[in-house]
């Protein structure tokens, strides 16, 4: 449900009418959901200084949309210095700014530059502090740090101010972990969460200040308040309290339960966090899908679905561990942050749906990693832009294959093992891949270069190749066969199933090192058929996995409004495979959309005489076709798709209840939106 090829039918004719809102899509919440600090990447130098602690004292006045604040923040520089640069919401004017002796600093902001010059060096080594004073309106997507999406609000409907946001001035190093302490006052009826622990609140007429104190280095940035009903969940002695809008009451229970489950897995996973406090939070729906800072999951309203969305709170409620307590020394090493959380969910799943749910779910996540596997190798991620299909292909899809291989290579046991070292070693710090690799070395006894090389350094993966021969043996049969893939420093054990003639399939795990490996397995009745690596434990591709890929980048150019591309790209997957109903479906969509009736119609019914893979692809042509005639005024020819709509019986997204709506009353165009 994080992908977008999960997105429905009918979302998927919403979609293409509205231009760039595609990233607040349901099914593309994956691409954007709880993303990491947003890494700078204007700055090619890092900051000669480290912050170490904010003071923000700020006051939020919600029906004029405005933010007053004064953030004092305490650095150490790694050189002597005379200018500190930072970053901050380019809405966000800075009137006055200070040293630590109180003397005027210059200043310039430049969009999102904040530069400061000092008159009087600051030598290396020596805390230093400037105490900025600065305000605005934020109200709307202009100026945000994140193009399109807002991530800093303050409204009367509730504000939230996101870490990447960049409410405050954030270093360009966004890899800088922080102690912090806020002072948030707002309108008495508000309530304000944020990291840490919480002071009672001061009240005085009309206004009320909430205190948070958070005294560990992580990325305490998030705050968040609003008219909330607050609910604490107890369930298997956890924690947990959930801030809901008026009229969300109902799903706490659920969500509370659904939080206490997933924490406690990944304790017992990956070891207990240091607090085990946690604040789930409602935000607004124009925001992102949801955000974890230290101690807050916060979720968008439309993140709160009945049944729980539970995959995507497993997600979110990782990055306590893979985020607020370790986290990514560069940008280049963010696979540790969002890959680790992409299969930390996926560990919650194979827990809680069992194995097959867990090798659907990694199979799509193949399909993703290899949409865009060859833009750029892992270790390049720095150069990439976030809420990018490319970075979502690469940081979080072939991320989590990483994590993936690794445990496969190494075995559970180890794979926990380096897990757990990661938490107890890097606590509150930040961690580099190399170091990873040092723990996973250390936990699994091998010597690993090769793995990291070829995975996390290259690009590039295998497409396997076999040929194999039976032989009679006295009792059973013997199947010598050879393996072929062309990447030539790869090295990795390979799972090798044959399949058998009423017995149970015989699997074997042979090493290979290069493009070649031989292997010989035993087996008691006739051997069928020879697969290699069933379980989808390595990454590479098939022609199944081909044409997925190729569907996928067309669904992916569907939602960046790039229609004419998207045409192109499903014309590649029908010569791949001409049968193909989907890629004939979504033709029919995308000339519906331009309103070209006879491309449209040729399309849909291309569909209906192919592989009708999905099923529902018979309901919907049918639906599709009905209303172009309607659309047309050929109403006989209308009413006869309807009733062949009506005879599959597939009430796939409401076909059905359409249809009869039509048949009731001929289907009209919607206006064009803008
Ligand atoms: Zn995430």
């Amino acid at each position: 449900m994080t992908r977008t090829r999960a997105m429905n039918l009918t979302q998927f004719s919403r979609t293409v009418c509205r231009r760039r809102r595609w990233m607040l899509q349901a099914g593309v919440l994956g691409i954007i959901l709880g993303i990491a600090p947003a890494w700078g990447r204007a700055q090619n130098t890092a900051p000669r200084f480290e912050v170490k602690n904010y003071v923000i004292t700020a006051e939020l006045l919600p029906s004029q949309h405005l933010l007053s604040a004064q953030a004092r923040v305490d650095i150490v520089p790694s050189s002597d210095v005379t200018t500190l640069a930072f970053e901050l919401h380019s809405n966000l004017r800075v009137e006055k700014i200070v040293d630590t002796t109180g003397q005027d600093v210059a200043f310039k902001q430049d969009g999102q530059a904040l530069n400061l010059s000092l008159i009087n060096p600051l030598p290396a080594g020596k805390a230093a502090s400037v105490t900025v004073t600065y305000g605005g309106m934020l109200n709307s997507t202009d100026g945000s740090p994140v193009e399109d999406i807002k991530v800093a609000y303050v409204g009367p409907e509730g504000s939230y101010l996101l870490y990447p946001g960049h409410w405050f001035p954030v270093s360009t190093n966004h890899g800088n972990r922080f102690t912090a302490t806020m002072n948030i006052t707002v309108p008495s009826d508000e309530t304000v969460v944020a990291s840490g622990r919480a002071a009672a609140p001061e009240r005085q007429p009309g206004k009320v200040t909430y205190t948070y104190v958070f005294d560990n280095p992580s990325f305490p940035g998030t705050v968040i308040a609003g008219k909330y009903v607050v609910q604490p969940a107890t369930a298997m002695g956890a924690d947990i309290a959930l801030y809901l809008k008026p009229g969300h009451e109902g799903l706490a229970a659920p969500y509370g339960d659904t939080a206490a489950k997933i924490m406690a897995f990944y304790s017992d996973v990956f070891g207990p966090l240091p607090s085990a406090h946690l604040n789930i939070v409602e935000i607004g729906d124009d925001t992102l899908g949801g955000y974890t800072a230290p101690g807050i999951v916060g979720l968008a309203s439309r993140a709160f679905t009945n049944p729980v969305n539970y995959r995507l709170l497993a997600h979110e409620i990782s990055h306590l561990w893979w985020r607020s307590l370790v986290s990514p020394a560069t940008p280049d090493d963010a696979f540790l942050d969002e890959g680790l959380a992409e299969y930390s969910k996926a560990l919650y799943v194979q827990e809680t749906a069992g194995d097959a749910a867990f090798e659907d779910l990694m199979r799509n996540t193949a399909i993703g990693a290899l949409t865009h596997e060859d833009v750029a190798p892992i270790a390049q991620a720095g150069q990439l832009h976030e809420f990018t299909a490319e970075y979502q292909s690469i940081v979080f899809d072939k991320g989590a294959m990483v994590f993936h291989m690794l445990r496969w290579l190494i075995g559970d046991d180890a794979f926990r093992k380096t897990l757990r070292a990661m938490v107890q070693q890097y606590a509150w710090k930040t961690i580099a891949t190399d170091q990873f690799q040092r723990l996973a070395e250390t936990d699994s006894k091998q010597e690993l270069t090769f793995f990291f090389a070829q995975w996390v350094n290259s690009t590039g993966v295998p497409q396997f190749k076999r040929n194999w021969a039976v032989y009679r043996l006295p009792k059973g049969y013997q199947v010598v066969g050879k393996m072929q893939q062309d990447l030539d420093i790869f090295r990795m054990p390979v799972e090798i199933r044959v399949v058998c003639q009423g017995s149970k399939p015989v699997t074997q795990r042979i090493d290979m090192v290069g493009t070649t490996a031989d292997f010989t397995i035993n087996t008691r009745t006739k051997p069928l058929r020879v697969l290699i690596d069933p379980a989808s434990r390595i990454l590479k591709f098939d022609d199944k996995m081909k044409y997925q890929v190729m569907m996928a980048r067309a669904d992916q150019l569907v939602q960046q409004q790039a229609l004419l591309d998207a045409i192109k790209q499903y014309q590649d997957v029908l010569a791949l495979n001409s049968n193909s109903s989907l890629a004939h479906y979504r033709l029919g969509e995308i000339h519906l959309t331009l309103r070209n009736y006879n491309a449209s119609m040729e399309e849909f019914r291309r569909a209906l005489d192919g592989d009708l893979d999905p099923k529902w692809i018979e309901v919907w042509s049918h639906l599709q076709l009905g209303k172009i005639f309607d659309v047309t005024g050929q109403r006989d020819r209308a009413l006869n798709e309807y009733q062949r709509a009506l005879q599959t019986n597939d009430n796939t997204q409401g076909a059905l209840d359409e249809a009869n709506r039509n048949i009731q009353k001929p289907y009209k165009n919607p206006p064009r939106s803008s």
